[in-house]
């Protein structure tokens, strides 16, 4: 089913987000928790895709495996940074082969070495030639509520935000934030600017200390004082950590749902012990 079709018939969402291994070795392990995950009948999962499309393969195979054994919808990423207009055709058709109507068109992050290859400046590029193969596929874009790091105003990536959304995106789904006030100001900026496709806010548990230095690094997020005092209080106490987060990203999520904000993708990590705490805490809320 297309993500947009779910979204328009159901009030409220609960959708997660599976990576795919690196190595042919690890495709049982995730295909595992991928499946844990998909047996909290989310109304979605994705699966994300290697900015150089080396693991492409896996995103497809773990996508199929969700929608045909599971029975589960499947947003599948596709990333052009390092492509050429022959792999995203490519991409596109075994995607297509595979039953998946539901693609999250991605530039993908510049590699440090360099790119091979420059078919693809943009994310909306890749948009229009996924359009161009098939117009009836419903596409995802990215957004960013703090902006995007290579971008020095916040103005100029709302702009190209809203180019992109005109080549043809059905929906948004935000980068990670961890305080809700980042998501209404950015939401309030872009329905000023017109852009009025639904927005749906990317949520990622933090539930180590480690991670809140990786998803700084990452993505560039702000972290507010309440979660760096909730870090330092439970660091040290693994299993204290992992339910304060999970807690931490539900009270999130429950103030989200109460200001109308109710299509919601949690970044679980192929975890299936941090998706089964959300639903746990979240399930009454959200059927
Ligand atoms: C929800 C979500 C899912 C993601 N999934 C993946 C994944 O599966 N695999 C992966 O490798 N990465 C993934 N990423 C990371 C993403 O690839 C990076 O953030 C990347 O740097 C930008 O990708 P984009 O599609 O947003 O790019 P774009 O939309 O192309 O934007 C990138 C930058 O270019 C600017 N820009 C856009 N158009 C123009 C223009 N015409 N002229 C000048 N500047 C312009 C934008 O303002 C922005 O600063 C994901 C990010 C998010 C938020």
């Amino acid at each position: 089913m297309k993500i947009i079709d779910i979204i328009r018939e159901k009030e409220v969402t609960l959708s997660f987000e599976v990576f795919p291994p690196k190595t042919d070795a690890g495709y049982a392990a995730v295909e595992e928790a991928a499946a844990e995950i998909a047996a909290l009948k989310p109304d979605f999962m994705s699966v994300t895709y290697g900015a150089g499309g080396g693991t492409s393969k896996n995103t497809a195979n773990i996508s199929a495996d969700l929608q045909n054994k599971y029975g589960v919808n499947v947003l599948s990423h596709l990333t052009c940074v390092s492509s050429t207009k022959e792999d995203v055709r490519s991409m596109i058709s075994t995607y297509k082969e595979k039953g998946i109507e539901n693609i999250m068109a991605l530039r993908g992050d510049i590699p440090k070495e360099g790119r091979v290859c420059y078919d693809y400046d943009h994310a909306t590029q890749l948009i229009y030639d996924i359009k161009s193969v098939d117009d009836s596929l419903c596409i995802g874009g990215a957004c960013y509520p703090e902006g995007h790091v290579e971008c020095a105003r916040q103005s100029e990536d709302i702009m190209h935000l809203k180019e992109k959304v005109e080549a043809g995106c059905d929906f948004l789904t935000t980068q990670m934030f961890f305080d809700n006030s980042t998501l209404y100001q950015f939401l309030y900026r872009i329905r000023e600017k017109g852009i009025d496709v639904p927005v749906l806010p990317g949520i990622m548990p933090i539930t180590n200390a480690k991670q809140v230095a990786r998803s700084v690094a990452l993505s560039g997020s702000t972290i507010p004082q309440k979660m760096k005092i909730m870090v330092d209080r439970f660091a040290d106490n693994p299993e204290k950590m992992k339910e304060a987060g999970i807690i931490y990203a539900c009270d999130q999520i429950i103030d989200l749902i109460s200001n109308g904000v109710s299509h919601i993708h949690v970044y679980s990590m192929n975890k299936p012990d941090i998706a089964a705490g959300m639903m746990r805490n979240l399930a009454s809320i959200i059927r």
